[in-house]
């Protein structure tokens, strides 16, 4: 049995930007990862000699000055990480049947750029443009004093995304071009508030970056500094409880009986399944555990993640995001069905070919419900021939937009949302964890802070998902534990 300051459930980002930040203010530290290695999401795996993201692609906020920039170096990990800028002229770029449309890089850029294509517009999209930056400003400004949501925020976060996208922008093929990057936040037409389109997208604007030697260099970094400050991260280390004794958490218990004690306890698993952790049944009010467990869960990714013959096809520096049809603005979805992303690792040798590209498309649990109860690598014939026709109705799209494409493929690999729920127990394999809903948005935001005394909650289910939105919901964690004003003091260099 160890006594530790602090025991952090989960080594995903969240927990590992968690344990680097209390770690470097004093704590004695343990991180406990349920995998054989850390990163969560964020980690790569090895297929031929290549190392595969599995997950994160790109950054946004990265630019000095931005506020992912000014966290990693408060957290030392700038230096060990190597950063590829993205196509500035169109980091992402939106394919609506045979039309390309970049987004480029910085606000004024992006205006200008989409205005030349929307020329009848341009006032429209300078306000977009406008709104994305005061909402990116307010929530930087935000994340100084408290971490939460910026009154300008908390505005849009009531205002459906596609609602507010029709009536600032009107037309509807510049609509369709600006939340057609609308997968990497999980979009819903029914559900996703402006806000999270906003931060997103803003994110981007403000610095889109790949990372040039694989995303796992980031966990990897934090790994480090967490080791660095006297700290561990244990791998293969399944939590099974947390105690609690007399409202007040206490520790853990891991698989196989192992206790370990400690004054606090942060953990950055999802909502519901930190809730049936707790050991203690009557410590969290029913109201509360039905809301946290009737949240509805943002859709999966299928990944089909794709090695490249040698020399055969070009290293594209830019994201491209391909729908074939005209779009049913009335779907669920934001993008709608059959669009899929095709996007890239920057080569390991430096060169011009693509190595490593991964597509993917949105999928729904439902789509892979009928093998819930199997196992990863026995799931049956007939997933494997699920995972095959997916794979070659993404491969066509990605093949009409990039003629030998195709023929440019060496092996492929695939994930479905089965295949993060096995590994990191997602929730239905749920890319982004719990949506924010605009209408009822406050509850969907829970806070870092439980009822549970020395208790906190992280991860990207609280605030917003992907690296700056579960960086910003580390950051609020530890807020509570340090106090605002001493760690953004330190952060953001007031003192
Ligand atoms: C396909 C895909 C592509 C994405 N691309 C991008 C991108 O390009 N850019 C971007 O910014 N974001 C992207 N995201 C989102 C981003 O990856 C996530 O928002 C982020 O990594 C989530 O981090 P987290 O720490 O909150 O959760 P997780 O990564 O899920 O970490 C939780 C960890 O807890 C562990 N765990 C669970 N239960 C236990 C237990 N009982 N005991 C111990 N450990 C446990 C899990 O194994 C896991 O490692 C993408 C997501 C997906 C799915």
């Amino acid at each position: 049995m160890g006594k530790d300051d602090v025991i952090i459930v989960g080594g995903g980002l969240a927990g590992l930007e968690c344990g680097a930040i209390l770690s470097k203010e004093g704590f004695k530290v343990t991180v406990l990862e349920q995998s054989h290695k850390s990163g969560g999401f964020f980690q790569s795996f090895t297929r031929n000699g290549y190392s595969i993201d599995s997950s994160v692609h790109y950054v946004g906020s990265l630019d000095k000055g931005e506020l992912l920039y000014d966290i990693f170096k408060y957290l030392g990990i700038l230096e060990n990480i190597r950063l590829s800028r993205m196509n500035p002229l169109g980091f992402d770029n939106i394919h609506i049947n045979d039309e390309v449309f970049p987004l480029a890089m910085g606000h004024e850029q992006f205006c200008e750029s989409l205005s030349e294509r929307f020329p009848r517009e341009k006032n429209d999209i300078k306000a977009y443009t406008d709104i994305l930056k005061n909402i990116g400003t307010g929530t930087k400004n935000t994340v100084q004093s408290s971490a939460g949501i910026s009154g300008e925020g908390m505005n849009y976060l009531s205002v459906g995304a596609y609602d507010e996208i029709e009536r600032l922008l009107k037309n509807n093929k510049l609509c369709k071009v600006v939340s057609g990057n609308s997968i990497i936040y999980g979009g819903d037409r029914q559900m996703t508030p402006f806000y999270v389109h906003a931060i997103t997208n803003n994110s981007y604007l403000e610095g889109s970056y790949r990372f040039s030697g694989g995303a796992e260099q980031v966990t990897k970094a934090l790994e480090g500094k967490i080791a660095e400050n006297g700290g561990v991260v244990r791998c293969g280390a399944r939590v099974t409880k947390i105690i609690t004794i007399d409202n007040k958490a206490g520790g853990v218990e891991l698989e196989g009986g192992e206790v370990i004690v400690s004054k606090y306890v942060v953990s950055s698993l999802h909502p519901s399944l930190t809730l049936n952790l707790i050991d203690d049944n009557n410590a969290i009010r029913s109201v509360f555990r039905n809301r946290i467990t009737s949240l509805k869960n943002s859709y999966g990714l299928f990944c089909l993640y794709l090695i490249m013959k040698e020399g055969a096809f070009p290293y594209l520096n830019e994201n491209h995001f391909i729908f074939n049809e005209g779009r049913n603005t009335k779907s669920n979805k934001l993008p709608p069905d059959n669009g899929i992303i095709v996007t890239m690792q920057v080569p390991s040798d430096g060169g011009n070919s693509a190595e490593v590209v991964s597509l993917m498309r949105p999928m729904y649990f439902s789509e892979v419900e009928r093998w819930s109860n199997t196992k990863v690598g026995n799931r049956g014939e007939d997933y494997l021939e699920f995972k095959e026709r997916v794979s070659d109705e993404m491969i066509a799209i990605a093949e009409s937009r990039f003629p030998g494409f195709k023929s440019s493929i060496a092996s492929k690999y695939s994930a479905t949302p089965l295949t993060f729920r096995d590994y990191l127990s997602a929730p239905e394999g749920s890319a982004y964890g719990i949506m924010k809903n605009y209408n009822s948005p406050l509850s969907t935001l829970i806070q870092p802070k439980s009822k549970i005394e020395n208790l906190f909650l992280s991860g990207q289910s609280l605030n917003l998902h992907g690296v700056m939105g579960v960086t910003i919901t580390a950051l609020m964690t530890c807020y509570e534990i340090l106090g605002t004003d001493y760690l953004s003091g330190k952060i953001f260099e007031k003192r």
